[in-house]
């Protein structure tokens, strides 16, 4: 952070990370950070992310902490408007907040069923809305990075509503793409694959997730910062000319 081992290649953006209380989205708001970027972390653990703030600003990044629950759309326009009021328009929004429900199919309720799509398909819907609505207004370009899953590629057993949720990110990404082409909002998709965070660890543990991971071509999980440089470049103006792009970065485990 803050030394010239990192280029400030983000220097005059102002970033949106959701889900950045932990896990992929901490990662994302210290790298974007160390780039340069202004950088709101948002998520429903405000405590976390006050945590992190701290820790960046000590390194002499620009972090602003917003609480935000994707379910709620009032709550994202919350704080959107803290963004604005802080640092003006995001030119960047990583929409990375997301769950998962595991059970089989037969067993799944409908209320895991909704929940799930409501954070990872709605949720991620008013983010990328919410963004481009301010983007447009302020007549700026932008880039909206959806961090969708290897699941939307390939059947993960166990996880028929995550799948289908990631799925529809994906195709979503390409729709809002297209949508918002002319006004310059490229929107991009990172399918991850397996890196251990609290989504997974428990799984990862347990035997059969231990098969899993046998089965990978590499046989492994990927470190935290397996996806710094896809997630760097799609966030960058230097990808002007991706849009509508769904990235696997999973070390093969979708092949
Ligand atoms: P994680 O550590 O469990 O992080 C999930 C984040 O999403 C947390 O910060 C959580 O914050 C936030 N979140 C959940 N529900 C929310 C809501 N209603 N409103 C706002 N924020 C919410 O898992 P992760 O691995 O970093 O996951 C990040 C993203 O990567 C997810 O979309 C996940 O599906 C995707 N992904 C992960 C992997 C992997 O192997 N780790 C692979 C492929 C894709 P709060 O609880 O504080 O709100």
């Amino acid at each position: 952070m803050g030394e010239a081992r990192h280029s400030k290649s983000l220097m005059g953006e102002v970033a949106l990370v959701t889900g950045a209380s932990s896990g992929l989205g901490a990662q994302f708001a210290r790298l974007l950070a160390s780039h340069g970027a202004q950088v709101a972390i948002a998520a429903r653990r405000v405590e976390r992310l006050e945590t992190l703030a701290a820790a960046l600003s000590a390194d002499g990044a620009d972090v602003l902490p917003v609480a935000m629950d994707v379910a709620d759309e009032a709550s994202i326009q919350s704080a959107y408007d803290q963004v604005q009021a802080r640092f003006g328009p995001p030119s960047i929004v990583v929409n990375n907040a997301g769950m998962n429900a595991r059970g089989l199919a037969v067993d799944i309720s409908a209320a895991d069923f909704d929940q799930v799509f409501n954070v990872n398909v709605r949720g991620v819907f008013l983010v990328a809305r919410e963004g481009a609505r301010r983007m447009i207004a302020a007549r700026q370009a932008g880039r909206i990075v959806n961090i969708a899953s290897m699941a939307a590629l390939k059947v993960l057993p166990g996880l028929t509503a995550y799948c289908a949720s990631k799925a529809a990110v994906a195709h979503m990404t390409k729709s809002l793409a297209r949508e918002w082409a002319r006004q310059n909002i490229n929107v991009n998709a990172i399918c991850p694959g397996y890196i251990e965070t609290e989504i997974n660890s428990e799984w990862l543990t347990e035997e059969a997730g231990q098969k899993m991971i046998q089965g990978f071509p590499r046989r492994r999980v990927m470190p935290i910062e397996a996806l710094d440089q896809a997630l760097l470049y799609l966030a960058s103006p230097q990808s002007h000319h991706v849009t509508g792009a769904v990235l696997a970065v999973d070390d093969g485990q979708s092949l």
